[in-house]
């Protein structure tokens, strides 16, 4: 089952630092609010490491 990254809007500071770590540029933050692209994120995980708030976590995706 293919795996994707989600963000909790409510936890997210909007510091940007899963978005330096990214690779496959992923994740973007538009003005206030970070966007996930669910199409490029492979739910590797890199983000959720580094994110100061505990606002990712990765699960599994049915689609
Ligand atoms: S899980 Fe990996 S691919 Fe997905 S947004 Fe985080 S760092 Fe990028
Ligand atoms: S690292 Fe965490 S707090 Fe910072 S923008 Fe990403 S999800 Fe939000």
């Amino acid at each position: 089952m293919r795996k994707i990254v989600v963000v909790d809007r409510y936890r997210c500071a909007y510091c940007g630092a899963c978005i330096s770590v990214c690779k496959f540029n992923a994740n973007e933050l538009i003005e206030t609010f970070l966007h996930i692209y669910d199409d490029r994120c492979n739910g590797c995980g890199i983000c959720v490491k580094v994110c100061p708030m505990g606002a990712l976590k990765v699960i599994e995706c049915s689609t």
